[in-house]
């Protein structure tokens, strides 16, 4: 099979039934042979009645139903694990996304050799003060905690490898980070292509302010599992060392001090409560260490390993 698209949706009937005629009409006309996966988060209205009802008349949709709303990783991993296609795409089922991208995306992977090509919309119909210009600053953070110099990392359209989506795995809400996932997983070649945007023509955003938030925080964790997580305490423990010996120093400093010559109370001096800070909060840091290294020795991923080639086994 030539190309999956995997399609995550909440609460989209009005649509979908557009979506797929567009989708189906793109393939058609390249002669791909494809699949549409349509993936329904736990949708309250009536989308899955709808991806049941385009399924009669075009078998190359598929669809899974979440038993609740888990958001939108939750749906693009699913999506991965069933896609079949050498060419994963995902795009929004809001027809934000234009399926015309689709032929030139997949060439890209094929003929260009990219791993992963991520859209770009850099002519955005959202929001210019609520979403535009904070994604600006979101987006150049991401930049430079990761490295990969893409504008638009959370943009819906991409296109994969599949041996990329079948080697991450999206949680929580990664969905915004899956580049910085690729990268780790050992994918370098990232590409970008410009992509147009369009309004929304249905329904509404489903995602608030707090998409900042969740965003940032999710930044430092992924930062930090993907350089810590199999040695938590070569963070912990640098930090926690650091804490300690400052403390520890001052601490020295003030009893040599005060046996010297000093009349102050040593509670009377600044430095005393420095030191007590610092060195409680070396031994914290040490403890979180320790308590992590525990952690992920039990982790169930701690050998898994992901093995480009063997010889001779
Ligand atoms: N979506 C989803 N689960 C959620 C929220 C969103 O599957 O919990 C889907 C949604 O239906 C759409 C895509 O994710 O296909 C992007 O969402 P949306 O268009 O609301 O985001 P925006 O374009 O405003 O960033
Ligand atoms: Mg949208």
């Amino acid at each position: 099979m030539d190309l999956s698209i995997v399609v995550p949706l909440f609460n989209e009937e009005e649509s979908l039934p557009e979506l797929c005629a567009w989708i189906d009409r793109v393939c058609e006309a390249n002669g791909y042979s494809y699949e549409v996966i349509l993936v329904d988060d736990g949708s309250t209205d009536s989308s899955w009645d709808v991806v049941q009802k385009i399924r009669e008349t075009n078998p190359q949709v598929k669809g899974i139903k979440f038993q609740r709303n888990y958001g939108k990783s939750a749906a693009l991993n699913e999506g991965f694990k069933a896609a079949q296609g050498d060419v994963v795409i995902t795009m929004d089922a809001d027809l934000q996304d234009s399926p015309d991208e689709i032929p030139e995306l997949r060439r890209m992977i094929v003929v260009d050799g990219f791993d992963l090509v991520s859209g770009w919309k850099k002519k955005r119909f959202d929001n210019t003060l609520t979403k535009n210009i904070p994604s600006k600053f979101f987006n150049a953070v991401t930049r430079k905690v990761s490295n990969i110099y893409l504008h638009d990392f959370n943009c819906g359209l991409k296109a994969y490898r599949k041996k990329v989506v079948k080697s991450i795995e999206v949680y929580g809400e990664m969905h915004r980070y899956i580049p910085v996932l690729a990268k780790w997983a050992g994918f370098r070649r990232i590409g970008e292509k410009v992509v147009e945007h369009r309004a929304r023509k249905y329904g509404v955003t489903k995602f608030g302010w707090e998409r900042f938030v969740n965003g940032f925080l999710d930044l430092m964790s992924i930062t930090f599992v993907g350089k810590f997580s199999k040695r938590p305490m070569h963070f912990f423990g640098l930090w926690g060392s650091l804490f300690f010996l400052a403390g520890l120093i001052m601490a020295l400093y003030l009893i040599v001090a005060k046996l010297l010559h000093e009349e102050v109370w040593v509670t009377n001096r600044p430095a005393f409560y420095l030191a007590l800070v610092s060195i409680i909060l070396g031994v914290q840091l040490f403890l979180a260490g320790f308590i992590s290294e525990l952690v992920a020795r039990n982790a169930p991923g701690r050998n898994a390993y992901l093995i480009e080639e063997k010889t001779g086994l």
